[in-house]
């Protein structure tokens, strides 16, 4: 009796452990299928390394990239396919963060019954978080120029805009295209828009601040070197030395805060850390803030050995906008087959709390001051606009790089914006011109 009880109980393990390793095989399969469906010799779906199934659409279903007679069809408009190349992707793959690089198993139309067989044999739709006319729009602002353009939904993480520049045309490339997505990939310095991370830190590490006065002669020695202004700007509030951007005040609450500190806020932002944007794994920024003196001055300025994503940059100044909280940004917005039926959506946004409500206030009621006291709000007509220019030294010689950034301050309109003309010249007219032409085009497209 024993015997037929061990043997009983031998086979019972041996059919969980048969199990376990059918579920394991199973999962895996579901896991990694695709990614061995979507390998490029796979010729049901690539040619000559492209891929060649599904459509990709903007979030209004404007077809951008359609498959015909095994060849890939972008956009009849070429304007449209220039506007656009960096969210749909280049023909081989090689743009990165891009529809073609991110959502070719989505494209296939994978199946774990099926393989890549869909039904009809067409593959899928994936419809982009981005809407093509504000890309368009965009696109002519910059006009030629190189830089980037991006809006996001603060509320949502939707991005909604995202162009970079130079651009090609995937239907007649040129012989050595430029691939780089300056919003995901780019690594800049950032100037002034920077001393919205150095007010984060005065505000939550200076006790007194709305006593806090400054005097700025238009210049201020330190022992390792000089920091000066465009002009004098005399007594200045810390609201008054943001909206006027005085270097020299805000070198002097650097020293306030010592370069540690000023460090760790630029962390706390996110802007020393890569984003993942539908499992694309953005550049991160860095910097190195001595802990006193002239340099320490410039890097709480935006200047020395500062560097930074516009991504992560964006994501910062949507959380000023949403109280305090960043919603990771995303392009994917849904998949249906080629007949239209819903497969997937995006559902449930990460999100992450970079400071506290109060100090996400005091930051949005300076960059609103800043449009007020500054930019000129008759330059954005019947635009609730919160913002920062930066205008960033790059070489000696050249132009310097034109920043804005900011965000609506509207429910209805919840986005946030970065702009940035590389060698453009002045941040608040160059790059705040831009800004207002996209945001319009936002607006009246709700
Ligand atoms: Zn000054």
């Amino acid at each position: 009796m024993n015997k037929v009880k061990r043997r009983a109980v031998l086979i019972l393990i041996l059919a969980v452990v048969m199990a376990l390793g059918l579920a394991s095989l199973l999962l895996l399969l579901e896991d990694q299928g695709a990614d061995w469906a979507a390998f490029p010799s796979n010729s049901h779906v690539y040619r000559e390394g492209m891929l060649i199934a599904g459509r990709v659409r903007d979030s209004h279903g404007e077809l951008l990239l359609a498959t015909k007679d095994g060849e890939r069809v972008y956009s009849a408009d070429r304007r449209t396919r220039l506007a656009t190349l960096h969210a749909t992707g280049d023909p081989w793959g090689m743009i990165g963060g891009s529809a073609i690089d991110l959502f070719s198993k989505h494209l296939m139309g994978y199946s774990l019954v099926n393989g890549v067989y869909s039904l009809s044999g067409q593959g899928r739709d994936v419809y982009l978080s981005v809407d093509a006319e504000l890309n368009r729009k965009a696109w002519d602002a910059l006009n030629g120029r190189s830089g980037c353009v991006a809006v996001i939904n603060y509320q949502t993480g939707e991005l909604i805009c995202m162009v970079s520049s130079p651009s090609f045309d995937p239907q007649n490339p040129p012989e050595h295209p430029d691939y780089l997505n300056r919003f995901l990939t780019g690594l800049y310095t950032p100037g002034s828009i920077f001393k919205l991370v150095t007010s984060f830190a005065a505000l939550e590490e200076l006790p007194q601040l709305a006593d806090y006065r400054y005097t700025c002669s238009g210049a201020a020695d330190y022992e390792d070197g000089r920091i000066t202004c465009e002009q004098a700007h005399g007594e200045l509030s810390f609201d008054d030395a943001l909206a006027v951007s005085c270097n020299c005040c805000f070198a002097d609450l650097a020293q306030r805060l010592g370069g540690a500190t000023l460090e760790k806020y630029a962390q706390k932002a996110g802007l020393m850390e890569p984003l993942i944007i539908n499992g694309f794994t953005t550049v991160s920024g860095g910097m190195a803030a001595p802990q006193s003196g002239a340099d320490l001055g410039w890097a709480a300025a935006g200047q020395y050995h500062d560097q930074i994503c516009p991504a992560a940059m964006l994501r910062f100044v949507a959380a000023i906008a949403n109280g305090g909280k960043a919603e990771n940004p995303w392009l994917l917005k849904k998949v249906t087959t080629s007949g239209g039926i819903p497969l997937r959506f995006h559902l449930g946004n990460e999100s992450r709390r970079l400071m506290s409500g109060d100090t996400a206030a005091a930051l949005k009621e300076m960059m609103a001051y800043n449009v007020r006291a500054n930019y000129g709000v008759d330059n954005f007509p019947g635009l609730p606009v919160c913002a920062k220019s930066g205008t960033a030294e790059v070489e000696v010689g050249r132009a310097p790089h034109a920043w804005f950034t900011g965000f609506l301050n509207s429910d209805e309109h919840p986005y946030a914006f970065i702009v940035l003309v590389e060698n453009g010249g002045t941040g608040k007219t160059v790059a705040g011109s831009i800004a207002n032409t996209v945001l319009q085009a936002a607006v009246a497209a709700d």
